[in-house]
């Protein structure tokens, strides 16, 4: 084919897409040939103009609002995805949020918030698209963990936990649906220029650039690119994978 188009139209989902590393992966599938669900919660207007910008690859690209660390919301939005898009063949499962406390003064909203979000919703889109994907025999499910998720973090035990949980998760439903021709990946990003480190003081940025080998912060489109592979037909014989995505930060 000579480009990096798929050569039938998939659709791909991708969760919390309207800013940071979602936003990066939504554009990325869209250049390589995916019509785009983008999901977001609140910011409406970043979502629209990323589907203007990937609408320009010609593919198809729709915002859906639905704030998916609220179980019951969950239906709704594949119910109205499905209506207008179709069956999502590639699951995103991206939206994430920080809650950062150190374990002493961490208070029970900050660990259910991050939990929710982070893991819960994880667990409710995925078994919102599983059975189309068996039906097809074809299906690609990508989950954006963290290094913390691996190797912990001070002052984020109930992110590390909810990361670590999306790990778990993801290689259990890669073995139960691994004949079944879906597979389940996942992804985890070191230290990524969003707005999820935009606000750590200058010392912790600093701390954690002195352990990347590569000596630079990830750029959203790193972890993009990972997960454009894992969508792709060329990623077929590989479930149940964890990606690090750090520049050699955690090499584990
Ligand atoms: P970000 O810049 O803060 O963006 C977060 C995105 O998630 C936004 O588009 C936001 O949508 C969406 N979102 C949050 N809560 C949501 C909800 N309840 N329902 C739907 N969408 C929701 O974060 P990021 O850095 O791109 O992080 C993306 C993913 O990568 C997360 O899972 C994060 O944990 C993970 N990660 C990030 C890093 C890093 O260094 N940045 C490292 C490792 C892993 P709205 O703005 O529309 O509300």
């Amino acid at each position: 084919m000579g480009d990096t188009k798929e050569t039938a139209r998939r659709l791909a989902l991708v969760t919390g897409a309207s800013r940071g590393i979602g936003r990066a992966i939504a554009l990325e599938l869209g250049k390589r040939g995916f019509d785009v669900a983008v999901n977001y919660n609140n910011s409406a207007a970043d979502a629209e103009s990323l589907c203007e910008e990937i609408a320009k690859e010609g593919v198809t690209a729709k915002a859906f609002k639905g704030d998916v660390s609220v179980a019951a919301n969950i239906p709704q939005l594949f119910k109205a995805i499905e209506e207008s898009m179709g069956t999502v063949q590639v699951l995103v499962n991206n939206a994430g949020i920080t809650r950062d406390n150190l374990l002493m003064r961490m208070k029970e909203d900050e660990w259910n918030a991050v939990i929710e979000t982070n893991l819960t919703a994880v667990f409710g889109c995925t078994k919102e698209v599983i059975r189309g994907m068996i039906k097809a025999r074809w299906g690609r499910i990508i989950c954006v963990s963290s290094v913390v998720g691996i190797v912990g973090n001070a002052g984020q035990a109930n992110y590390s936990a909810a990361k670590s949980g999306v790990i778990g998760f993801a290689k259990s439903v890669a073995r139960e649906y691994a004949a079944r021709g879906v597979t389940v990946n996942v992804v985890a990003p070191g230290f990524i220029e969003t707005d999820m480190t935009k606000s750590l003081p200058d010392n912790t940025k600093a701390a954690t650039l002195a352990q990347i080998p590569q000596g630079r912060m990830g750029l959203p489109l790193d972890v993009a690119r990972a997960v454009a592979f894992f969508a792709s037909d060329e990623s077929e014989y590989i479930t149940g994978q964890v990606l690090a995505i750090d520049g050699g930060m955690t090499m584990c």
